[in-house]
């Protein structure tokens, strides 16, 4: 798994799966643009989420709701008045912070002199068509729940559907955080995979129970491992006011343990809320009158011969913090082979030269430099095993500053490229790239020919993303393949064309494992069958 935040996003930045948004322009804070292989991480990730809830259940429909409401719902959510965070302004250099994230003291420039914290709404606010009219206002949604709660009837009616069923739905959502902060992981626009489950009163907390272990299992599915996954059980004070329980799912991410879903028992609020009529519903839920709806959300039960108002237990999770978690679970830095003595001794001189200088230098507070001397001696007890870890020496505060700080760099970089690699091990249903297939000459139009067929008649299944790549030696594509999660590479070599010592190789290509790194021959027609079978 990933240590810190910093080599995920530099990974994704190099390689093209997360981008800072709007970065031409200095940026916009709290927004991010998924790049070409973060596209088919995250479509991965929602394709897995649909197929597990919607397609693999006999008790769902799926939606996809506008994103735009008649602003009356936000009324009668509860959004406008309750969707709020304390903020306070730091009086000395004037930031502002969420009450509940900072300890009394501003984060930026460590003034005490904070202002009250005051409740600050978090949604988007948009005006709707071209008239300026004060009234012609709605808000981007903060949520994708309440586009399912609306049309309720709609599934009912035209599904048939009876209780216990739900309705599932992925989609943007949007908040104006007031710190978006740790990389995808909080941010101002995301996406959100929600289930709304409605279920009969009295059978509310079996279901909510039921769907914790399902959302645990799934998570797992995916390949988020036990240890890293938390479930937290909110405690009494804690509950939003409309919840009779919630469970998040806490992920340890590399900033630390924080919530990747929340799992509520929201009992009939959210139903009651928006129905006309309420007073006949008999809710269990405090809800304000409502004196705009036209419809009363309830399901006509043939046993009992009445109308009910479904209890809902909500799973709802975060496209982006599941994306974040999915690639710090499976990246890793490992040793590909040991590197012999002469390839370190540079190294270890350079490493030696840098902690001489860190410890005269006279501009380096105290503090930072017992930090570097530290942890370069940790480095340099274990020098063949620690090698990646100078990386995280030389980001340590004021490193950079030491002269010889490049020069240390500069031996350390070639050593690591030759001796280990960083990998992604995504399952590999959630790789962005399922396959590439590599020649191993690219100027030989007999392996060039073979390999670029392989490709297409592979991608022509629709069964996965499969891509030919000859820009370098086949080292490095192994390694640049590791680097983005594939995980198999088709080598075509002169052994498949015939060409090779052993005939018995013709018409074979190697298939390379991007964890074991085991290499085996597979006969070409009966490799689509092979690989289908290994990414199921
Ligand atoms: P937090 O306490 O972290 O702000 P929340 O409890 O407000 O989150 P919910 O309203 O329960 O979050 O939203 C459901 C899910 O949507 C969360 O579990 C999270 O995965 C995702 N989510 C919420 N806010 C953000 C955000 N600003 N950026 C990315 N994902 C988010």
């Amino acid at each position: 798994a990933a240590q810190t935040m910093e080599q995920l996003v530099s990974l994704c930045k190099r390689r093209g799966f997360i981008f800072p948004g709007s970065a031409i322009y200095g940026g916009l804070q709290g927004t991010y643009d998924y790049g070409p292989l973060g596209v088919e991480l995250k479509n991965n990730l929602k394709l897995a989420w649909w197929r597990a809830n919607v397609w693999e259940r006999d008790d769902m429909e799926g939606i996809d709701a506008a994103i735009l409401m008649n602003k009356l719902t936000w009324r009668y959510s509860g959004h406008e008045d309750t969707f709020v965070d304390p903020m306070v302004d730091c009086k000395a250099c004037k930031l502002r912070w969420r009450a509940d994230q900072i300890s009394g003291k501003c984060p930026s420039c460590g003034s005490t002199e904070l202002t009250d914290p005051r409740p600050f709404n978090l949604m988007f606010k948009t005006q709707v068509g071209p008239v300026p009219d004060p009234e012609s206002f709605s808000y981007l949604r903060p949520e994708t729940a309440q586009g399912i709660f609306v049309n309720f009837k709609h599934v009912l009616d035209s599904t048939s559907r009876k209780l216990p069923f739900g309705i599932a739905q992925i989609g943007k959502a949007f908040r104006n955080e007031i710190t978006p902060r740790n990389f995808i992981f909080r941010v101002r626009e995301f996406e959100q995979m929600e289930i709304e489950f409605f279920v009969r009163p009295g059978e509310d907390e079996r279901w909510h129970e039921k769907w914790v272990q399902d959302r645990i299992d799934w998570w797992l599915s995916v390949g988020l491992s036990r240890q890293n996954l938390e479930p937290y059980h909110q405690k009494k004070e804690e509950l939003a006011h409309y919840a009779k329980a919630t469970v998040d799912l806490l992920y340890r991410f590399p900033h630390g343990l924080e919530e990747l879903e929340g799992i509520a028992n929201r009992t009939d609020y959210d139903l009651g809320s928006h129905s006309r009529d309420q007073g006949s519903l008999g809710l269990r839920a405090r809800v304000s009158p409502n004196a705009h709806a036209t419809d009363k959300l309830t399901w006509f039960d043939p046993d009992s011969k009445q109308h009910v108002v479904p209890f809902v237990v909500e799973p709802s999770a975060g496209v982006d913090r599941g994306v974040l978690a999915l690639l710090s679970e499976a990246y890793a830095e490992e040793q590909v082979k040991p590197a012999p003595a002469e390839r370190l001794k540079p190294v270890e001189e350079a490493l030696a030269t840098f902690l001489r200088s860190a410890a005269r230098n006279e501009k380096l507070p105290a503090a930072a430099k017992d930090a570097i001397v530290a942890e370069g001696e940790r480095i340099a007890q274990g020098l063949g095993e620690r090698l990646p870890s100078i990386a995280g020496l030389l980001s340590l505060p004021g490193a950079d500053g030491i002269e010889v700080a490049k020069k240390l760099r500069g031996q350390v970089d070639p050593v690591i490229d030759e001796f280990y690699r960083t990998v992604l091990h995504f399952k590999p249903h959630l790789a962005p790239i399922k396959v590439a297939v590599l020649p191993l000459k690219k100027n030989h139009a007999g392996i060039v020919g073979t390999a670029k067929g392989i490709r297409r008649t592979l991608q022509a299944t629709g069964a996965m993303r499969v891509v030919y790549d000859d820009t370098g030696a086949i080292g490095k594509l192994y390694r640049r393949q590791d680097e983005i999660g594939t995980p198999f590479c088709v080598t075509v070599d002169f052994d498949t064309l015939g060409e090779g010592k052993d005939a018995a190789l013709a018409n074979t290509v190697t298939v390379r494992h991007r964890d074991t790194m085991a290499q085996e021959r597979v006969a070409v027609p009966e490799l689509e069958a092979y690989l289908r079978e290994k990414m199921r």
